[in-house]
């Protein structure tokens, strides 16, 4: 079933609505894929990890690198998302997309995976409240740099609910963008907060040239790379 079922495109400000409307108990999900793959970024780089991909967003960031999420995907039950992920017997899953939290779903099934012991990141833009996930799932919330296009959509708000266990990321595009994330940082004392990230859009801007901008700044946030578009294939799905 492709989203939505009537076959029209599936466009940012309908998103809230059409799901409302489609998932009214928060029993099931529209699933874009889900897969086993290394962790590429975040605390967890490294690791194996089960990614479970949502349809559809609500923005739509310049640079975005996951478009085939925003209409395409299959209704499932959260018990057959939970299940499939069961079956790859990896502790670490990951909810992102497009953006998870635009379904009620998505909280259902975090929860269901930490009851199964697993260890949830929950991958957001920062453009929804983070605050309706159950305790203990770890945020990760990519707030959105001027060059995305979408920096009017930050809901400040979601800084207050943040602790110690989220993380917050910054993806550098240009110069504009990493004096944006420095006075961010400064102005919502994110580093006491939690743990910042800080990562490049990939192929618009040297790695190195960000690195030497935060070693100039002593800036205290993580640099960090895509580490799984470095291994296989940049623009290959399911990696
Ligand atoms: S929030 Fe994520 S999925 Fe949505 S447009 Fe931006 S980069 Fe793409």
């Amino acid at each position: 079933m492709q989203v939505p079922s009537d076959g029209a495109r599936l466009v940012p400000s309908d998103c809230n609505r059409y799901f409302d409307r489609m998932q009214p108990d928060a029993h099931d999900l529209f699933v874009n894929e889900i897969y086993v793959s290394l962790q590429g970024e975040s605390s967890h780089a490294g690791l194996p990890c089960v990614f479970v991909r949502l349809t559809g967003c609500n923005l739509r960031c310049t640079w975005c690198d996951t478009e085939y999420a925003f209409y395409e995907g299959k209704r499932r039950s959260v018990d057959d998302v939970v299940q499939e992920v069961e079956s790859h017997e990896v502790r670490l899953v990951e909810i992102t997309g497009g953006e998870p939290l635009l379904q009620k779903g998505c909280v259902t099934l975090a929860a269901r995976l930490q009851e199964k012991g697993k260890i949830v990141l929950v991958e957001t833009s920062g453009a929804q409240p983070i605050n309706v996930l159950p305790a203990g799932v770890i945020r990760i919330m990519d707030l959105k740099c001027p060059s995305t296009g979408e920096c009017d959509k930050n809901d400040w708000d979601n800084i207050a609910h943040l602790n110690a266990k989220d993380e917050v990321k910054f993806v550098i595009g240009d110069r504009a963008d990493y004096d944006w994330a420095r006075q961010i940082m400064e102005r919502h004392q994110l580093p006491q907060r939690c743990l910042v990230l800080i990562s490049t859009v990939f192929g618009a801007i040297e790695p190195r040239i960000v690195a030497d901008w935060m070693l100039q700044d002593r800036l205290e946030a993580r640099f960090q790379l895509q580490m799984h578009k470095y291994i296989w294939d940049p623009v290959a799905r399911g990696v």
